[in-house]
């Protein structure tokens, strides 16, 4: 099997060490592994800037999707209403987790080029009352457009809404201040920012907005209070837990705290991403968003020409040790390259070089 770095958002590529880690073979309710998941649990309480006393983490098993339903799932009463900001396919995701779930929803749809106005999301919080939570993706990973939390945060908070955000492709790889966003609920997985493998997702939830869900969950094994309910007592998990995961993912996050904490990291995908973008505008590879509103996480490039062939591009680029992600656009052909995970800048300008001798060989460019 030949072995190559992965540029897309999760899996992603990870460290020898964290790796390693699934070598040992754990036991569920051994205090050794217990204590694993609460040391895991205090962790993420500090990456989110939360104190203890107000905010508490979930773990809970399956990919990001999984947890997000949890979430939906738990956090959405019979008589409460969410917003949906949508503008790529995981917003619309959490559309279709709220309908699956019968909930009771609106959205706010945008295309996938566009950023949400303040002012559009001020008129629907004022011309529908019922509504009780805004919900929006932070990294919207589809396009690689960073959303704007804060100012809408701020204006669901004004209105005294419930803030959930998914920060799947964000959290760990680009600060977030909770507490001072004051969101309720924020969302992530092992597998991205904070460079684990698959296997479980987490929420960091304010206790008081958690603990006000009981009773919602229309599904046993995504009841998020349940699930809370059972771990905050000394960290055994409710159903069996992926061992291996889990200790992976502690790995993971001593390497993060190593690194330099969430700043430093922020600074190499940044760097990263700059790089990137600004090697292959260079090839004749332009984004298809906006410079200003692009994340440091993943980049979605047009393609170069009418006679451009992926398949050919993506096969010579994986023989040479890296493999690059299809796009996720309708309308538009695109394809993507991810800059989070064990990648660092001479990556980046290795493959940047893989892709010009690519050209080179090619009439495409
Ligand atoms: C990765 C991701 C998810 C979850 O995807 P899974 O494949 O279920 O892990 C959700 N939202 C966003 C923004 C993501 O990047």
């Amino acid at each position: 099997m030949s072995s190559y770095k992965l540029l897309t958002p999760g899996p992603l590529t990870t460290s020898r060490a964290v790796k390693e880690q699934m070598l040992v073979d754990r036991c569920t309710w051994d205090d050794d592994y217990k204590a694993i998941t609460q040391k895991i649990r205090r962790q993420l309480l500090g990456l989110a800037h939360v104190p203890e006393h107000v905010y508490t983490t979930v773990l809970m098993q399956g990919s990001g999707t999984f947890v997000v339903e949890a979430v939906l799932n738990t956090c959405l009463g019979p008589t409460d209403k969410a917003l949906i900001i949508t503008n790529g396919a995981y917003g619309e995701r959490l559309a279709q987790i709220a309908a699956y779930n019968q909930k009771n929803f609106c959205t706010y749809a945008l295309p996938y080029n566009a950023v949400p106005e303040g002012d559009v999301v001020e008129d629907i919080l004022k011309g529908d009352q019922a509504i009780t939570h805004v919900v929006m993706v932070h990294c919207e990973t589809t396009t690689g457009m960073l959303n704007p939390v804060e100012m809408v945060a701020n204006i669901a908070k004004r209105h005294g809404k419930i803030v959930i955000i998914d920060a799947m492709s964000s959290f760990g790889g680009i600060p977030m201040h909770v507490e001072d966003l004051q969101l309720d609920f924020v969302i992530s997985s092992a597998n991205k920012c904070i460079q684990g493998v698959p296997g479980f997702g987490f929420v960091v939830a304010k206790k008081e907005q958690l603990l006000a869900c009981e009773g919602n969950a229309t599904s046993l094994s995504l009841d998020l209070v349940a699930q809370w309910k059972e771990m905050d007592k000394d960290g055994k998990w409710r159903y069996t837990s992926p061992t291996h995961v889990v200790a992976a993912f502690s790995k993971a996050l001593d390497e993060l705290e190593e690194e330099g904490g969430v700043q430093a990291r922020y600074t190499r995908y940044r760097t990263n991403n700059a790089t990137l973008r600004k090697e292959m505008e260079k090839l004749g590879f332009h984004s298809y968003i906006a410079e200003v509103v692009q994340s440091p996480i993943i980049t979605t490039f047009l393609f170069p020409s009418s006679t451009f062939s992926f398949k050919s591009f993506y096969e010579f680029i994986k023989a040479r040790g890296y493999v690059i992600y299809p796009g996720k656009l309708t309308n538009v052909d695109t394809f993507r390259i991810g800059n989070i995970g064990d990648i660092h800048e001479e990556d980046m300008i290795e493959l940047v070089q893989i892709i010009a001798d690519y050209q080179g060989g090619k009439i495409d460019a």
